[in-house]
């Protein structure tokens, strides 16, 4: 069976994809009265590591579940669930750290109404992981005892209980995807960006099946020069000095980036917001109006400030995950595997330290990046985690 084109983006997940598109065409005929579909899954959740298409996957489904032709990619259904338009699609999808309970109520009510086609309303949230316990709880509520014509599409880096809670996933029917391979992911930018075959095919290897990352890296010079920096810290944890410094700088690159999306996100959206409530009026009321317009506005600053943490958190994991890569590749070198790595144009580098150290310190290299990056996680400052983990990755004197 051929599989919908809205599908299509959803690379190396040909298992995920065949689930999917047996339900969406299960409820289609429960809703046409053709065929024997009688029970829709009302709850789903899509887990799987970053970049493996969770939310990808999650839209595409609800796509199909609108198009009255099993997901074409290209009528009116289709294309507005795609944008974002679609009136019986809602997205959530947290700017700042976390989900809030007042966020999950205002949805959780919305879903609850008759959908304005004939099909399905339907709710995707993007990161389930982000949900506050009272946002989770609420979504519990509305999960328990869906109206008919509810679907929930949840999206979570895992079924572990530190990212969707146990009562919630045990409602959900689960949807895993995995790392595609580098080969699928080559693929896709060649194909769908146009990217020369060379250049996508590194880019595929050093993103670790992370697409947009290998999209970036291919396209964006900033995001090479980056990992650049990040794969040259290795070789220079050898000195107190150099492994604080080596920390200090991990930081400030991660600043830098959160700086540039930042300020070009900000000002231009705190102009739409001032704009939008009209600024100035001397009118009966201004008064009023003007103080209704400075809480928006600090609420819209409070907002970015969250967000513009996240853009920092999730740069330095970034950074980390290319460590990660680096010292997998080192492992790889020990033992002989002969397999391509990850980052392949640091081959030499990963050599050196492979020489250096024993196979049991790469172990406990890898051990602690997870544990560093967990720690960021729980918001221990990145100064602190960053200086933790070089010190700690310091090579022997030669
Ligand atoms: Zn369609």
């Amino acid at each position: 069976m051929d599989a919908p084109a809205v599908y299509e983006q959803l690379v190396g997940q040909s298992q995920a994809v065949e689930v999917l598109t047996r339900a969406a065409s299960a409820a289609a005929q429960m809703i046409d009265g053709s065929g024997p579909g009688t029970s829709m899954t009302h709850s789903w959740l899509f887990v799987g590591p970053p970049g493996s298409g969770r939310s990808t996957a999650a839209r595409a489904f609800a796509q199909a579940l609108q198009c009255q032709f099993g997901g074409c990619g290209t009528c009116p259904d289709c294309h507005t669930v795609k944008v974002g338009t679609h009136t019986d699609v809602h997205v959530v999808a947290p700017e700042g750290l976390s989900i809030s309970v007042k966020e999950m109520r205002e949805i959780v009510r919305v879903a609850a109404f008759q959908p304005s086609g004939r099909r399905w309303q339907i709710v995707i949230i993007e990161d389930a992981d982000r949900l506050t316990e009272g946002a989770s709880n609420a979504l519990l509520k509305a999960i328990e005892e869906p109206s008919p014509h509810t679907v929930f599409l949840l999206c979570a880096p895992t079924t572990h209980e530190d990212d969707v809670s146990v009562t919630v996933r045990s409602r959900c029917r689960v949807v895993s995807l995995g790392t595609p391979p580098a080969d699928a992911v080559a693929h896709v930018l060649i194909n769908r960006d146009g990217i020369d075959p060379e250049i996508a095919q590194w880019a595929a290897l050093a993103a670790q099946g992370h697409i947009g990352r290998a999209k970036r890296l291919a396209t964006d010079p900033n995001a090479r020069k980056r990992r650049q920096t990040v794969l040259s810290v290795p070789l220079r944890l050898v000195s107190m000095a150099g492994c604080l410094q080596a920390a200090d700088e991990l930081v400030a690159a991660a600043e830098d980036e959160a700086k540039q999306i930042s300020e070009s996100l900000d000002a231009p959206e705190k102009e739409a917001l001032s704009q939008s409530l009209g600024a100035g009026g001397t009118g009966k009321g201004a008064g009023t109006a003007a103080r209704g317009m400075a809480g928006q506005i600090k609420e819209l600053e409070r907002r970015q400030k969250t967000r513009a943490t996240r853009v920092q958190r999730d740069s330095l994991d970034r950074a980390l995950v290319d460590l990660t890569g680096f010292y997998r590749d080192v492992l790889l070198l020990q033992v002989g595997a002969e397999v391509a790595l990850a980052h392949e144009d640091h081959r030499e580098q990963a050599a050196e330290v492979a020489d250096l150290v024993s196979q049991a310190w790469v172990l406990r290299t890898l051990d602690r990046l997870v544990a560093t990056r967990t720690s960021l996680e729980e918001n221990v400052k990145p100064r602190v985690a960053l200086a933790a983990l070089t010190t700690a990755l310091r090579l022997p004197a030669r």
